[in-house]
């Protein structure tokens, strides 16, 4: 597994091997920057942002929203997509 250094821990560890429902240019900033840590991280806070936002994973609007939700987490987002809903989960 290829060690990188993860984009939003900092720390050098192994990249996440599977990235979802992610794909294309997404799906490969993801395998470059993200550990498999910070990837289980986002999984849970998805599963948050799904179910405050009612997403519907059968609309390409969620894909979108989901695309840019993702790139803000491991900040690599640019212009816009570094945007990031200002979602504290419950404790
Ligand atoms: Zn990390």
């Amino acid at each position: 597994m290829p060690v990188i250094t993860c984009s939003r821990c900092g720390e050098e560890k192994e990249a996440v091997t599977k990235t979802a429902f992610y794909r294309g240019e997404v799906r490969e900033k993801l395998l470059a920057h993200a550990c498999q840590q910070c990837w289980d991280e986002w999984i849970k806070m998805q599963i948050m942002l799904i179910n405050e936002y009612r997403l519907n994973l059968m609309d390409p609007a969620t894909d979108e929203f989901l695309n840019k939700q993702v790139l803000a987490f491991f900040n690599l987002g640019e212009g816009d997509d570094a945007a990031t809903v200002n979602y504290t989960p419950p404790e």
